[in-house]
């Protein structure tokens, strides 16, 4: 059993000195408990958070231990009255390739041919729980809003536009790239596009959103996220979902100059984390997985092939905007 562990806490960017590669014997399931082979490793920038001590909405990974991190794989030994053996499951496994556990927040899942199994880490995962619950119930989505969303080409920013298209909102996405703005459009129905690699946020907003932005859906932080707060409309709701721009700064940022428009807009900024809409994810999925059957909204999964011990370059490809939708480590199989 291949595993990557947290051998040491980063500062900036975590580079190869942070991890351990270890191996294990393949773990045996006691009494209620079961044994998943993994097969896909989800890959998240809220990994970086996970890795720095301190107090945050959960604990941090612990030195030495299994790096933590989402997955799916098939259980392939049983000892729990409620798992079969070839069940595939869903749940928080490590970046390893056999995972032990009691059935714990484990989700059975149907892959198809029409719902290929990474799917689960994606739309029907954490990343579609995320945009749905961000943007309706802490965005407070309505008909006609104009919704600006950062990092639209990714996992959670590419399903936070398609949802506000379906919910009858003008939608503006900001990404990195010629191509994935090209994409967000053309393919995903975005009404516009910024490049903020080539572009001005600030000015660009004023012909992509005349009347100003009435959801600001923040995925990244740092300057975008002070170049929206000028533009925002009377009671405009700002949702921090992430801020991956500072997650690997190794100075606090400046903070956003800009925040006395939330006075001048009577606006307000909001964090959430997805995991407290736990017991709503069933109806969200719900939902999620009627419009991709009617084709209302796409799923991208960007999938690299590898073993564990590719884990540590895969997850800086994040940080590197190398990803278009959403990226998992897809594990070859010995
Ligand atoms: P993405 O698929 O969006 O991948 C990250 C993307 O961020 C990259 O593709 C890149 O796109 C962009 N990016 C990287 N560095 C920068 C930078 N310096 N400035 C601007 N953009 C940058 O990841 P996810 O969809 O999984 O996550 C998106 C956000 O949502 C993250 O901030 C994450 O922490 C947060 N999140 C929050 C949750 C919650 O409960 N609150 C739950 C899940 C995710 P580009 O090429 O466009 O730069």
């Amino acid at each position: 059993n291949r595993q990557v562990r947290l051998a040491a806490r980063p500062t900036g960017t975590p580079g190869p000195e942070v991890w351990d590669h270890t191996s294990e014997p393949v773990p045996e399931p006691g009494e209620g408990r079961l044994v998943v082979r993994i097969s896909h490793i989800s890959l998240d920038p809220a990994m970086r958070g996970w890795m720095n001590a301190g107090r945050s909405y959960i604990p941090p990974v612990e030195i030495g231990a299994v790096m933590r991190a989402l997955g799916l794989g098939e259980v392939v030994a049983s000892q729990h009255p409620d798992f079969a053996v070839g069940d595939l499951v869903t749940g928080t496994f490590g970046v390893q390739e056999y995972a032990e556990s009691d059935g714990e927040g484990l989700q059975k899942v149907q892959p198809s041919d029409a719902v290929p199994p990474e799917r689960y880490l994606a739309l029907l995962g954490m990343t579609g729980m995320t945009a749905y619950f961000g943007l309706f119930d802490v965005g407070a989505l309505r008909e006609g809003d104009t919704v600006v969303v950062s990092g639209a080409a990714g996992a959670v920013g590419s399903v936070v536009g398609q949802l506000a298209k379906i919910a009858g909102a003008r939608v503006v996405g900001i990404a990195g790239g010629a191509e994935k703005c090209a994409w967000i459009v053309d393919e995903l129905g975005f009404d516009a596009a910024i490049d903020y690699r080539s572009q001005d946020v600030g000015r660009e907003l004023r012909t992509a959103a005349p009347d100003g932005v009435d959801v600001y859906f923040d995925n990244v932080g740092g300057e975008i996220l002070d170049a929206v707060l000028t533009r925002l409309s009377l009671g405009a709701r700002v949702v921090i979902c992430g801020a991956i721009s500072q997650y690997n700064a190794e100075s606090a940022p400046a903070g956003p100059a800009n925040y006395l428009s939330l006075l001048v807009n009577r606006a307000r900024m909001q964090g959430f984390v997805v995991f407290d809409y736990a017991d709503r994810y069933g109806d969200a999925a719900k939902e999620l997985a009627g419009w991709l059957a009617e084709g209302r909204i796409h799923s991208r999964e960007d999938v690299v092939e590898g073993t564990v011990d590719d884990f540590p370059d895969v997850l800086l490809r994040l940080f590197r905007g190398e990803n278009t939708g959403k990226l998992v480590l897809r594990l070859q199989q010995a």
